[in-house]
């Protein structure tokens, strides 16, 4: 039937882990296959093990190309980077700001987001160039937030804050008086990105400065249609959500300010990403099954806000990103945790 033809061919749910090069001290975690990895004496599988040696380019290549795709025909797609605070999950998705401006080619260092949209802007000017006896236009539009303590505020007008989502059967869903910004190029969203990396949110103390504390959710939304009134525009109206996720750390090791503000984002962030970990789950069961099952999206801004993207027909790649060394090792099973309960 025809809900099987257009079903695509991967599973919906993806984890992918990452393994960053050495800082300093002994190295625990080794790459066993393409799929297995190796901490001490206990072995991990998943659908592919990045070891550290890998570029920004080859990781894009594995979990990137296949976003793209399917987001150009007509998937939600989504990809959620997951770790401990220096194991890699921003350089992993965004890469430095300095390099997001440049061709992917000549910077290494860009990372799999910006490559997403030099690929996705390069594949829509190429379909326009091609139509044969039909004219398919895009409308792409993007917006960037952030979910601190289970406040949204926006990173494109940081004077937005504590946002409310509004969800309903008539409007859908959306997050009220969130900046929503039209893109027809590479250099708008690379404008739009930086802008909002440089707003979001760091740990204001010197232990902490460098802890992620807030998950950042870039959203672009991609509506295509044809003009014209051949046969071939039949039914070619297309929607689809692109989702890019960098998730806050949950540290053991998080450093404790003193103050109570710790304490009361260590259980919003444990809420969170535990109701994520049990979702996508879900997502990945209920695929096999053929049924997604009664799902509660409302526990926490993250999953409401990611529902289009953890259901349905969509596409989740999950990066687990990790740091090998010895002293990370209890992060790192945390981690790994993570990622098989998800499958
Ligand atoms: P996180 O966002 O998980 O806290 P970062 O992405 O900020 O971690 O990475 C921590 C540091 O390690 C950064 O200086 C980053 O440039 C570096 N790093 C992370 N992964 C790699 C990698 N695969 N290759 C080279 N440097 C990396
Ligand atoms: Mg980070």
């Amino acid at each position: 039937n025809q809900c099987e033809l257009l079903a695509p061919l991967e599973p919906p749910v993806k984890v992918v882990v990452r393994i960053r090069p050495v800082n300093e001290g002994d190295r625990t975690v080794k790459k066993v296959s393409s799929d297995t990895l190796s901490v001490g004496d206990r072995k991990f599988m998943f659908d592919s093990v990045i070891d550290s040696n890998v570029n920004q380019e080859d990781v894009f290549q594995l979990v990137g190309v296949p976003l793209v795709k399917n987001a150009l025909a007509g998937y939600n797609a989504s990809i959620l980077s997951y770790g401990q605070t220096g194991s890699g999950k921003t350089y992993t998705m965004w890469g430095p700001p300095s390099a997001m401006v440049e061709d992917p080619s000549s910077s290494s260092h860009q990372g799999i987001v910006p490559r997403i949209f030099q690929m996705l802007f390069s594949e829509i000017q190429r379909e326009q160039q091609n139509s044969e006896g039909k004219q398919i236009n895009y409308q792409c539009r993007c917006s960037f937030l952030e979910i601190y303590n289970e406040q949204i505020g926006d990173l494109l007008d940081p004077t937005q804050r504590n946002l409310e989502i509004s969800d309903d059967a008539k409007n859908g869903l959306y997050v009220e008086n969130l900046t929503e910004e039209y893109v027809t190029s590479f250099e708008d969203v690379t404008q739009i990105l930086i802008k909002g990396l440089s707003s979001r949110k760091v740990g204001a103390t010197s232990l902490n400065s460098k802890s992620s504390r807030s998950h950042i959710v870039f959203t672009f939304i991609i509506e295509s249609w044809c003009k014209g009134t051949s046969s071939k525009c039949f039914n070619s109206s297309k929607t689809s959500r692109i989702s890019l996720v960098d998730l806050a750390a949950l540290d053991r090791n998080k450093v404790d300010d003193g103050g109570r503000q710790i304490v009361r984002e260590g259980k919003h962030l444990k809420k969170s990403l535990s109701q994520l970990g049990h979702l996508v789950n879900i997502l990945a069961k209920g695929a096999q099954s053929g049924n997604s099952g009664d799902i509660s999206y409302r526990g926490s801004c993250l999953t409401h806000l990611l529902r289009e993207s953890l259901g349905g027909n969509a596409k989740l790649t999950v990066i687990c990103a990790i740091s090998p060394e010895n002293k990370n090792s209890s992060d790192t099973l945390r981690t790994l945790r993570f990622g098989q309960r998800v499958k």
